[in-house]
């Protein structure tokens, strides 16, 4: 079978953030055409976008999966609609999103599935976390604050 490696962003800033976190992990492990193979450290974030909302929790995760793109992006919608995502302001509080941010050296402009992620090189919260998982040394914005508060899940 053809493996593919992915990285996800996720986060969440509503209800108990770290376990919609371990949930949304738990989650994608439990789909047999995925295996979660890294996490990074966990980090508080401030909001991006829309500033009066709470603090989200965030991290990236490393796949091995089988799926292709379009798949992975519907088992990430399933895990956000699972884990009971209420959308009612763009960019407002959630309790888990997942972005595919990266899949193999893929490169879509795909407005439903734009991969690299269009706004990962804008986020600290992003950058953060995939730098403890790849060899990410680029530049990473300053203009939010990002804190590290713990380990990796896994
Ligand atoms: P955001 O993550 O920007 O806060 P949503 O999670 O509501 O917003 O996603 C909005 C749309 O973004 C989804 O319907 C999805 O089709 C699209 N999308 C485009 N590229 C990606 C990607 N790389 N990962 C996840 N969703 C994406
Ligand atoms: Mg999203």
């Amino acid at each position: 079978m053809d493996m593919h490696t992915a990285y996800l962003s996720i986060g969440s800033n509503m209800g108990d953030r770290e376990e919609n976190l371990r949930s949304a992990i738990d989650l994608l492990n439990a789909d047999e055409a995925i295996e979660v193979t890294k996490c990074a450290n966990i980090y508080e974030t401030e909001p991006v976008g829309y500033d009066d909302q709470p603090y989200f929790l965030n991290t990236c995760l490393e796949l091995k999966t089988s799926l292709d793109p379009y798949s992975l992006l519907k088992v990430c919608q399933k895990i956000e609609n699972d884990l009971h995502r209420v959308r009612i302001i763009r960019n407002g509080p959630r309790t888990i999103d997942l972005d595919i941010l990266l899949y193999d050296d893929l490169i879509s402009y795909d407005p439903i599935l734009t991969i690299p992620h269009p706004r990962m090189y804008e986020r600290a919260f992003v950058l953060y976390p995939l730098k403890d998982i790849t060899d990410y040394s680029g530049k990473i914005p300053e203009d939010k604050s990002v804190k590290l508060v713990d380990e990796p899940y896994i």
